[in-house]
């Protein structure tokens, strides 16, 4: 269960793409803090920058992005002072992610027991392969997949195992994070469904923090400890689940819970459907990202960011709503009031 204690600190991340129509900050300014044992949910619209931080946390991110500021703290350490050699040894034994489709990270001519077995040789070298492959044996029947099924190949195994595997070749190193990304997007319902339950049980035994990167809202509500609202590069909302789906304070977080349907049965039920389009990251809006749609825009909202503040205790919002300005009462024509 949930603890106090934070076991992650994101803070003043930048994650920057250099593209030919100049650099894209995908990840801006970006702080969070994640406790022991908790699960956050992570979400916004595809290109809103959740995967890329996600990424960002493991120090997965490819060229041309390249993190260029921020810090990264787990235990005591900022990941982003390490080696890249000492990245590597923490990379599965403290923090593990698993992605939508697990054959892009499993390799199709390895057994599972190979994959798990590799695992731990690299990372403890002195583990004797007897009790490595119990220990595997063992932690694979706990998340539901029978022992014998070890000695098969990924393409053998549904989806719903082949993502029970990727999570157990965390587990095994005993990690203290996984960060899911999109991991249960391509299962069926009835399987999504299983999955998020076995995420919570391996929370609630093994007391690993994890991250699940979603478009979907209504999984979030399910599982989540916390909910974090990202939109273009920005963090804007932080809440506990049940507060934010009762009283949604950013006018985006309003707008994406106005989308999701209440009901699949009420083919009447009619949908929030939000105005305009995400921006382009390579030249985004002035001011708060989101003033182009946003349906409580004022005029200072094109003119400066503001900042993610805590409204009340254990809420954080990133809108002028929220915050004092001297300019704030000022009229769209420019006027004071
Ligand atoms: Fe809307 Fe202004 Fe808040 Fe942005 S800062 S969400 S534009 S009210």
């Amino acid at each position: 269960m949930q603890n106090n204690e934070n076991l992650f600190e994101v803070k003043d991340l930048v994650v920057e793409y250099h593209t030919r129509s100049g650099v894209v900050n995908a990840v801006d300014q970006v702080s969070f803090d994640l406790k022991k044992g908790e699960i956050l949910g992570l979400v916004g619209e595809s290109g809103c920058g959740k995967s890329t931080l996600g990424k960002a946390m493991m120090r997965m991110i490819a060229k041309p992005g390249k993190i260029s500021s921020g810090e990264l703290w787990i235990n005591d350490v900022d990941l982003l002072k390490l080696s890249e050699n000492e990245m590597r040894k923490r990379r599965g034994s403290e923090i593990s992610m698993i992605f939508q489709d697990p054959m892009t990270s499993l390799n199709p001519v390895q057994r599972i027991s190979d994959h798990l077995l590799e695992t731990i040789h690299t990372h403890e070298p002195k583990e004797k392969k007897a009790s490595a492959l119990e220990r595997t044996q063992a932690l694979i029947e706990r998340l539901g997949i029978q022992r014998q099924r070890i000695d098969e190949y990924p393409h053998q195994l549904s989806g719903g195992m082949r993502q029970r595997v990727m999570i157990s070749l965390g587990l095994v190193l005993n990690a203290n994070l996984i960060v899911a990304d999109e991991a249960t997007t391509s299962l069926d319902v009835i399987v999504e469904a299983k999955l998020v339950d076995q995420l919570k049980e391996i929370r609630d035994e093994f007391g690993i923090s994890i991250i699940l990167i979603t478009h979907n809202i209504a999984l979030v509500a399910q599982i989540a400890d916390r909910v974090a609202v990202m939109y273009a590069g920005h963090i804007v909302e932080i809440s506990p689940v049940m507060d934010l789906f009762d009283d949604a304070k950013h006018p985006y977080t309003r707008g994406l819970l106005q989308s999701v349907p209440t009901t699949i049965l009420d083919e009447r039920e009619e949908l929030y459907k939000m105005p305009g389009e995400p921006p382009n990251l390579s030249n985004p809006p002035t001011g708060c990202r989101f003033h182009p749609r946003c349906p409580d825009v004022m005029p200072i909202c094109s003119q400066e960011i503001p900042v993610l503040q805590e409204t009340t205790e254990g809420r954080f919002v990133q809108c002028w709503l929220y915050q004092d300005h001297p300019n704030k009462e000022m009229s769209l024509d420019g006027k004071v009031s």
